[in-house]
C-alpha cells in the first residue's frame, strides 16, 4: 500500500505487559519529506511499530522525526533503540520540562521508591523471580534518548500542513498535546483518555495534578477538533468540542 502525500494515521500497539493485554495509540504524522512518530511505546516493541507503519504504507526506514508527549514509560520505552537503528538519522522533539528525564539526567517523576513497592506488591504472584527483577530494574533504569530540540506551545511545526504545539500540564509538568490543523485531529496523549467509546480526563493516579490537568482542557476550546487520539483508548470521534467543553469545566472532586 502506498500512503497519501500528506497524512495522519493512528497506530495500535497490543502487547501482553505482566499477564494483561495492553493497548497504546501512537500517531504517525507525514508529509513528503518528514515521517513523524508521536510517542514509541513500551521497551522492546519495535517489531510492532515496523508492522504497524507498514500496514499504513508508511516504511519505518522513512521515519525521520519523533516527538514525546511527555516521559513517561509507555511513551519512550522504545525511544534509544529506534534511535539505534543505522538506517536512519532521527530528530526527537519534547518540551524543555521533560527533556531531563527522557535524556535520563533525572528519574522519571512517577518512578518513586514506594512506587516501586507498591507495584512489587501488586505484581501477580506466580511471576517469575527473574521477570520480576528485570520488570523492577528496567523502571530503575528507565530507556533514554536524546532530545534534539525543544518544542513550546503554540508552536507551529511546519509539518503536514502544520502541527499546533499545544502545552497541557498536569498529568505531567511538561506534557504537550498536538494538534493537526489539515484533518482537524487533537493528538491528546495522555490529557485524555478514551473508554468505552467516551472521552474522559485521564483518571488521578495516573495524573500528577488532577486541577491543573483540567484547566489545560480549558484552552482546547480555541481549537476546531472533530477527531482525538488518546494514547489509551484510541480514537474518538463524537462531538469532541462539548464533550471537552464539559470535562474542561465540571467539578473535580
Ligand atoms: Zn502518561
Amino acid at each position: 500500500m502506498q500512503a497519501a502525500a500528506n497524512g495522519i494515521h493512528m497506530l495500535t500497539i497490543s502487547a501482553t505487559i505482566m499477564g494483561q493485554v495492553n493497548t497504546i495509540h501512537p500517531t504517525l504524522i507525514w508529509d513528503t519529506d518528514t515521517v513523524i512518530l508521536v510517542d514509541t511505546g513500551y521497551p522492546g516493541q519495535i517489531p510492532l511499530f515496523r508492522a504497524e507503519m507498514e500496514k499504513a504504507g508508511v516504511p519505518f526506514e522513512k521515519l525521520n522525526k519523533i516527538i514525546i508527549t511527555h516521559q513517561d514509560i509507555d511513551h519512550i520505552g522504545s525511544l534509544p533503540s529506534i534511535l539505534k537503528e543505522p538506517a536512519q538519522e532521527i530528530e526527537v522533539l519534547a518540551h524543555e520540562i521533560e527533556k531531563p528525564y527522557i535524556q535520563g539526567e533525572r528519574r522519571l517523576i512517577k518512578i518513586t521508591a514506594e512506587a516501586l513497592v507498591q507495584l512489587d506488591k501488586t505484581l501477580p504472584p506466580e511471576m517469575p523471580v527473574e521477570q520480576r527483577k528485570a520488570l523492577l530494574s528496567a523502571l530503575e533504569n528507565p530507556p533514554k534518548g536524546q532530545v534534539d530540540r525543544t518544542i513550546a506551545g503554540p508552536d507551529t511545526l511546519p509539518y503536514s500542513g502544520g502541527i499546533i504545539v499545544i502545552e497541557t500540564p498536569g498529568h505531567t509538568p511538561g506534557h504537550i498535546s498536538l494538534y493537526h490543523s489539515q484533518s482537524k485531529t487533537l493528538i491528546a496523549g495522555d490529557a485524555m483518555i478514551v473508554a468505552d467509546g467516551q472521552l474522559f480526563r485521564s483518571p488521578p493516579p495516573y495524573t500528577l495534578d488532577s486541577k491543573l490537568a483540567q484547566e489545560s482542557l480549558r484552552q482546547l476550546s480555541i481549537y476546531d477538533i472533530e477527531t482525538v487520539i488518546c494514547y489509551h483508548g484510541g480514537l474518538y470521534k463524537g462531538n469532541a468540542k462539548q464533550r471537552i467543553a464539559l470535562l474542561a469545566n465540571e467539578e473535580l472532586n
